[in-house]
């Protein structure tokens, strides 16, 4: 009888989709399904995933390849993890190990690379000799490999050049040299050793009195003294090198120690003590999450609250019960770069039980941060999406906030909804999902009213700040006026009101649309990315066209390309230029610009927040960005230009953008107890979503969206599945659409209900050269439909890419 390992492979070539077999040695025969493992694949030495375990009567049928090594100490994926990553791969159609590769730090757990070494067979001395007749650059090659082995190629080939590769091959088809693979664990814990006194005080003053001739050591004495001790990486700190440390250490005056360093770059995020008391709003909604907490069921909540009316005081108290049980937490966010006000807020409270995870951690700072959360050192984790994939061994609670964000679908494979994911996992491990948000998805709302989660309404401002008044201003109205400028009359006015007063503005610009592009005014010809089919945008900064799709830079034309003439200008308002309008109507104003170009590093969104709130600023001027979850209590007008040109895009979901973006960038005036005013400027005054945004009346807007919803059967009504057909011609692509489409017809002959639009091109219809071609299939119920794109063979089709419930049919 023999153990087999069905193994998954962690690579991403998508057309391997099956398990390999591999012997288990005796040595691990505890190994289990669960377990991260290194096996041989080919000649190369990878990462795999046991996902079962088969017994084999007759041990001496088959001949398997041994799994070589364990990669953890223990198991990595649990039973609830496993089923969660197989419920990913079912519905969302992509492959197990592309859902199972969520569930670890880094994409994978070993690097592998090929290293040579000279055959155990061979006598080198002899070898040497017959090649340095014929071959004599070889048997230099070789000569060097013996005394450098194991070698990569790479070191190889900057030593000798290219050619090495020609006396490679040639060593190794002699079989005078083997080649290797060589697999580097990654993510690994990081130590640094640590110096500290082996005696008190007092006896190591005495011993500095006996040193006076030895100056160095006697200030690494004192410093020790001083601070208890030091790393040996900040040496400098005290003044001294390393030999100084050796001869003491050999002195035994002090000791060494090698401490495990945990990565944590939040790590000194500023802590501020708050103790608040509920309002009784807060406490109402709280009573309501604390009996399902104790029965330890899953239960779903939509905490539909205003903006301001203190919904993370919410989180956190319903966190804090959860710790109290001792169960662990996942708090997500849409964006960590633009939340550090609710990190801040736990760190707060929480302190070193708080595990902060974003996409641009190292894989290291990843691993350390999983392996608190697993050993449960630490029992919160608060992340954007991929945190929903944490491995908490007792999950008692998961928040999402401002769970209508877009940036909670993954738009790579696997395509999946956070929203879903965090269900799934709560039904598992019990637990409770607070929903939270001002302006719910509607597929959300609708699901509460149908019963499946529970709502919690918070209606109040804290402490009774009000909802700013809106003014909204018909900008065709402006231009019957003559008036030219991005700024209308009403908006000038309002910023010269609150300014003069010593309070501060927020104006945001909706970049969808509205970026810079060139055109020429005599043929219309607009300037394009050569690869991609979008305009390329204007920088003012270097003068340039980029390009936001494959980043590449262009000059700018002083001529049309097409028709050559010199009327080729710029359109458009980007917020260069809406900052360099502003400058003109203000002159002293002070202006602080946030938008992709200006808060490329980790934290300077903070940076530019900070210095805002501080009041070093009068106006913040971005893009949605400016709309997201800060408070600061002075600003008290808020300008929003172009809210509406999102409405002239071919989505369903374009007017509940509309709508949230209104709401959202609203909500940051009149915070405090100062009364705010709010100026929109649109071109669709009349359209609901305006109107009900302007209101801040969540109730009208999801009536009116949710009847157009049901008139075409899009979501919550009926589900879609996109497809995108990827090909170098674009011939080629609508070709292979529309095979697709007629095979799906064909299957699909009986059932009325499902609905197959296309092929149309993508809106960008070209992305790195590559063409792309959509079909989208609606139907009530997609469960027959994901069985025939499966029995299709789509999902390992590397040429097509599977969007199930996309957040955009575009
Ligand atoms: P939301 O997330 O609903 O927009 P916040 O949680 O950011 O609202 O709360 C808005 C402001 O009110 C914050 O400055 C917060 O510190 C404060 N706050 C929240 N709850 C209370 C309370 N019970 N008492 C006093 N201030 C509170
Ligand atoms: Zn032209
Ligand atoms: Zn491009």
């Amino acid at each position: 009888m023999q153990r087999i390992a069905q193994v998954l492979i962690n690579i991403t070539t998508k057309n391997i989709n099956k398990a390999f077999s591999y012997s288990i040695p005796d040595h691990l025969d505890y190994v289990d399904a669960g377990w991260r493992v290194l096996v041989p694949f080919g000649n190369r030495k990878l990462e795999g995933f046991v996902i079962d375990i088969i017994i084999e009567e007759d041990s001496n049928r088959i001949e398997l390849k041994p799994i070589i090594d364990i990669l953890d100490n223990d198991k990595w994926f649990d039973e609830h993890m496993m089923h969660t990553a197989r419920w990913i791969s079912e519905y969302y159609l992509c492959n197990l190990v592309d859902a199972m590769r969520l569930f670890i730090p880094g994409k994978s757990g070993v690097k592998s690379v090929v290293a040579y070494s000279v055959e155990m067979e061979v006598d080198t001395e002899t070898t040497l000799v017959a090649l340095s007749a014929k071959y004599p650059e070889y048997s230099q090659v070789l000569s060097y490999i013996e005394t450098h082995s194991p070698i990569l190629s790479v070191k190889l080939e900057k030593k000798f050049g290219p050619s090495v590769l020609k006396a490679i091959r040639y060593l190794v088809r002699n079989k005078i040299i083997i080649a290797e693979s060589i697999a580097k664990k990654m993510g690994t814990h990081r130590y640094k050793t640590i110096m500290s006194l082996l005696m008190d005080a007092e006896a190591t003053r005495e011993q500095i009195s006996k040193l006076a001739k030895k100056p160095a050591q006697c200030r690494l004495l004192q410093y020790l003294i001083d601070h208890g001790q030091l790393a040996s990486d900040e040496l400098k700190k005290s003044n001294t090198s390393h030999e100084t440390v050796k001869k003491l250490v050999q002195d035994g005056l002090i000791k060494l120690e090698k401490v495990q360093v945990v990565r944590d770059s939040y790590a000194d995020i500023c802590k501020a003590k708050n103790d608040i008391s509920l309002t009784a709003e807060q406490q109402q909604v709280l009573e309501k999450i604390m009996p399902k907490m104790e029965a330890r069921k899953f239960q779903s909540f939509l905490l539909h609250g205003i903006t301001g009316s203190g919904k993370t005081q919410v989180y956190i108290e319903a966190v804090a019960a959860a710790r109290q049980k001792n169960r662990q937490a996942i708090v997500l966010v849409p964006e960590i770069a633009l939340t550090s006000q609710i990190v801040s807020r736990f760190k707060a409270r929480f302190g070193d039980d708080v595990v902060v995870m974003h996409s641009k951690l190292s894989t290291g700072e990843r691993y350390d941060a999983w392996q608190r959360l697993r050993g449960k050192q630490a029992g919160i984790v608060i992340g954007a999406r991929s945190a929903i994939f944490a491995p908490l061994p007792d999950v008692g609670i998961i928040i999402m906030d401002e769970e209508h964000e877009f940036t909670y679908k993954q738009e790579e494979t696997p395509r999946y909804h956070t929203r879903q994911v965090a269900i799934t996992r709560a039904t598992l491990s019990g637990a409770v999902v607070i929903m939270g948000s001002a302006t719910p998805a509607i597929e959300t709302y609708f699901q509460t009213q149908m019963g499946q989660h529970t709502l919690l309404l918070m209606s109040k401002r804290i402490a009774n700040a009000n909802l700013p008044a809106v003014t909204i201003v018909d900008m065709r109205e402006e231009l019957r006026k003559k008036r030219r400028s991005v700024i209308s009359l009403p908006l000038q006015e309002l910023l010269q009101e609150t300014i003069s007063r010593g309070e501060q503005a927020i104006i945001l610009l909706n970049r969808r649309g509205y970026a810079t592009f060139v055109m020429c005014r005599e043929c219309g010809h607009i300037v394009r990315c050569k690869h991609c089919d979008i305009s390329l945008v204007y920088h003012s900064v270097g003068k340039k066209l980029k390009c936001h799709y494959c980043q590449c830079i262009e000059t700018v034309p002083d001529i049309c390309p097409e028709c050559n003439s010199r009327y080729i200008r710029f359109f458009g308002t980007g917020t260069q230029k809406l900052q360099e309008e502003i400058v003109t109507l203000f002159p002293h104003i002070r202006v602080v610009r946030m938008d992709q170009d200006t808060t490329g590093g980790r934290m300077a969104y903070d940076r530019i927040l900070e210095a805002f709130a501080k009041g070093e600023y009068d106006l913040l001027l971005g893009t949605q960005m400016v709309a997201k979850g800060h408070d600061v209590k002075n600003v008290t007008a808020v300008g929003i230009i172009a809210a509406d040109s999102i409405l002239n895009l071919p989505d369903f979901r374009a007017a509940e953008r509309v709508y949230a973006l209104l709401t959202q960038a609203a909500g940051r005036a009149g915070r405090g107890d100062k009364a705010g005013k709010v100026v929109v400027q649109t071109y669709n005054p009349e359209h609901y979503a305006v109107q009900a945004g302007a209101n801040q009346d969540y109730q009208s807007f999801y009536e009116s969206e949710i009847v157009y919803r049901k008139a075409l059967c899009y979501p919550p009504y009926g589900q879609i599945i996109k497809l995108t057909v990827q090909a170098k011609e674009e011939s080629m692509a609508r070709n292979q659409a529309e095979q697709i489409i007629k095979e799906l017809r064909s299957l699909m002959a009986e059932s009325k209900t499902v609905e197959i639009i296309g092929p149309f091109p993508a809106p960008i219809a070209k992305v790195n050269d590559i063409f792309r071609m959509n079909i989208i299939i609606k139907a009530k119920d997609l469960t027959n439909v994901r069985a025939y794109i499966t029995s299709m063979g789509l999902t390992i089709r590397p040429d097509v890419m599977i969007d199930v419930e996309p957040v955009s049919i575009m």
